[in-house]
């Protein structure tokens, strides 16, 4: 989608420091992160949230959450405990439209989130 900045870096239009990239997903850190460990995972089709998801895409979710997890596994995350964040919408502070699963590492976390 034109003017997506996800699909852009998806698409290597814009710059990002890419984690792991397959025919599905692109993980890469995020550009203001809110931990030590902060990656964004998306698919490479323009999807903008996870609202849209059902099981006509359960390849794409089943791919971010593999990916998330050999992230945490190869960051040492399994042993720490890690987040998995989909915000969807504006009262979640969803800011982008395009889905992304946050995986969040590498210090401890609070419950409820703010
Ligand atoms: P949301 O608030 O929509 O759940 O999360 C969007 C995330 O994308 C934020 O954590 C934000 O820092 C990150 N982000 C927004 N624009 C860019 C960008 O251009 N590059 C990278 N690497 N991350 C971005
Ligand atoms: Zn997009």
């Amino acid at each position: 989608m034109d003017d997506c900045i996800f699909c852009k870096i998806a698409a290597g239009d814009v710059p990002a420091s890419i984690v792991k990239q397959d025919d599905l997903v692109v993980a890469f850190e995020d550009i203001n992160p809110q931990a030590p460990i902060h990656i964004q995972i998306i698919p490479r089709k323009h999807i903008p949230s996870v609202l849209e998801l059902d099981s006509a895409q359960v390849d794409i979710l089943a791919r971010m959450v593999e990916t998330a997890n050999e992230i945490a596994r190869e960051r040492g995350l399994d042993e720490r405990g890690f987040r998995l964040v989909f915000n969807c919408g504006p009262e979640a502070g969803q800011t982008v439209p395009h889905l992304h699963l946050h995986l969040l590492g590498g210090r401890a976390m609070s419950w409820p989130p703010g």
